[in-house]
């Protein structure tokens, strides 16, 4: 008994070898038909084996599968499995042995042990599907970069929990590591070479030296840069830091990767393109507030609030969009040529944009602008004030029996044209920026028919009614945050007597009043107070600073 727990013990303890089999040209047998099977196929090919498949005519193939075998890719042989298939079908250079064997029939299917007993009699490597007792060799779950593979085995207590380690692990590797690992591979091939030649003339005049200096000066540049780097600087490494390090080397053999040759390394410039939120700093996502902590220089939107500019280190270069009316496209273009120059050299560049930088923020133009410039941008998302601001002015953008669809659009079409605006919905809420400065058109132009020249009308749209309630949300999140709320009827009032605080935008729908009646034309709501009973710390300084929000 004791002997049996302690064998028992001994196999969990066992390691199974990992091995990474290269398989061109192999033949792999599939015995199977169903979505594994298809998987299985697509295995061997990445691995540029090639795939048999065995299963009878009459099957009906998974369509990915089908389509393989339509197009020539993967070989059906559409009939049962025979023994014979294991020692006919194979390389005629390995004497028609095949190279491996899959099986996805049903693990009760009796041919699946009656396949497995067969390939170890013929020392053919074989897997099982969902039957580790029937394997020789289990399959990893496996990232793979390039030149570098990672697997993972849980040998055979789940697939699942494999691929999910695997994920893991992979979301930690930096981006580009496999590419730098396959420069690396460059790297140390070189300095082998150089070694070597070297090596060679050094046996010339000392014939009995029996030094390993190659090995040992080699052993010695790979440990450093692999070892003592971080990943992180690592997965950085370019062919043109390559050529660096061995010129480095080659001028006078010190180890690449310390003094000069480490130091001189060229840092590629790196673009950031990031949505500051709403205002609040607190509405910052954590990515950002990386971001404007590591970038080298920083160029923001007019619009971004003082209080997520406070957070820029002092050491930071800072220039803010000098936008005004008649000038963005200037503005913007200034930014471009200065992101450019950042990039230029070598440094890491943060567009910080206001709300999301992809609603209406132009960030695909500034992300295709710095494509063609060879910068591939990050780009991080924000909190939009299309939908912070009605939820810190407590309106539902949907609710239930009430709004089920929301629609975000602009007042200001390009070169400052109105757009038409939507026709009415009743279970709609519309979400409109830029608009607070043509707000009395806007609404002209929802609740009554437009008309021509000879006052005939022109486009049909269903129109809102006069009496949909509507919100002008300003400042949202910011210490002077203002709600006005109303109807169609009655908001362009309310904005001329208190004035506007921008920048504003305004929600129209019944999910205005869900949770908000009134039987006044308007009422006015001043004040911030969402996030206060989140964090005591949280002092009145934050709050004060919010005040400096720049003006649209
Ligand atoms: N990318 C931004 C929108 C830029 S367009 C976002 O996702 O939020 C600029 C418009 O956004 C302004 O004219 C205004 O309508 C709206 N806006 C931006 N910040 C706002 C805020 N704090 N409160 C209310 N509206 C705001």
């Amino acid at each position: 008994m004791a002997a049996m727990r302690d064998s028992s013990i001994d196999c969990q303890r066992r390691i199974p070898l990992l091995t990474a089999v290269n398989a061109t040209s192999q033949v792999h047998l599939i015995v199977g038909s169903d979505p594994l099977a298809a998987t299985r196929c697509t295995k061997s090919l990445d691995a540029g084996a090639r795939p048999i498949l065995i299963c009878p005519s009459e099957t009906k193939l998974p369509s990915t599968l089908a389509e393989r075998v339509e197009a020539g890719r993967v070989q059906w042989i559409q009939r049962e499995f025979q023994d014979i298939d294991l020692s006919t079908l194979g390389r005629d250079e390995v004497d028609y042995v095949v190279d491996a064997v899959f099986v996805t029939l049903d693990r009760t299917n009796p041919l699946s042990r009656h396949i497995s007993n067969l390939c170890r009699r013929l020392r053919i490597p074989v897997n099982v599907a969902d039957a580790p007792e029937l394997c020789s060799f289990t399959l990893l779950s496996t990232y793979s970069d390039g030149p570098l593979h990672i697997g993972v085995t849980t040998s055979g207590k789940g697939g699942s929990l494999a691929s999910r380690i695997r994920r893991e692990i992979a979301s930690f590797l930096p981006s580009g590591l496999g590419e730098a690992v396959g420069n690396l591979g460059i790297l140390r091939k070189r300095i082998w070479e150089e070694d070597a030649i070297e090596n060679e003339a050094d046996k010339d005049h000392f014939e009995d030296d029996s030094d390993d200096s190659t090995a040992q000066k080699h052993t010695f540049n790979t440990l450093v840069i692999c070892e003592y780097w971080p990943l992180r600087q690592l997965a950085s490494v370019t062919l043109s830091d390559v050529e660096k390090m061995l010129a480095a080397y080659g001028a006078d053999k010190c180890p690449v990767t310390s003094g000069k040759g480490a130091g001189q390394l060229s840092k590629k410039g790196k673009i950031i393109l990031a949505g500051s939120g709403p205002g609040h700093p607190d509405l910052l996502t954590r990515a950002t507030y990386h971001a404007i902590k590591s970038a080298d220089l920083i160029l923001s939107d007019k619009l971004v609030p003082a209080a997520v500019l406070d957070l820029i280190p002092r050491r930071t270069e800072v220039h803010i969009a000098r936008k005004f009316p008649g000038n963005a496209d200037k503005a913007q273009e200034e930014l471009l040529v200065l992101a450019s120059e950042g990039l230029s050299a070598g440094r890491t560049v943060l567009r910080l944009k206001q709300g999301d930088p992809y609603l209406y923020g132009r960030g695909a133009e500034e992300f295709s602008f710095f494509r063609r410039k060879g910068y591939e941008p990050i780009v991080l998302p924000g909190i939009t004030s299309a939908l912070s601001a009605p939820l810190f002015a407590d309106i539902p953008a949907t609710h239930r029996g009430v709004a089920d669809q929301v629609l975000i659009c602009t007042g200001t079409g390009r070169h400052g044209a109105a757009p038409s605006p939507p026709g009415y919905i009743s279970t709609q809420t519309v979400v409109f920026l830029m608009a607070l400065h043509r707000l009395q058109s806007l609404i002209e132009s929802m609740t009554v028919h437009p008309v021509d020249d000879k006052g005939e009308p022109t486009i049909p749209r269903v129109l809102w009614p006069k009496d949909t309630p509507c919100a002008v949300v300003e400042r949202a999140s910011c210490a002077d945050q203002r709600v006005i709320r109303s109807t169609l009827e009655h908001v362009c009032s309310a904005v001329q007597e208190e004035g506007s605080r921008p920048p504003g935008l305004l929600v129209v729908g019944k999910s205005c009043e869900v949770l908000h009646q009134t039987d006044q034309k308007w009422v006015v709501e001043d004040g911030f107070k969402a996030l206060d009973g989140l964090n005591n710390d949280m002092n009145l300084d934050t709050i004060t600073a919010l005040g400096g929000i720049q003006d649209a």
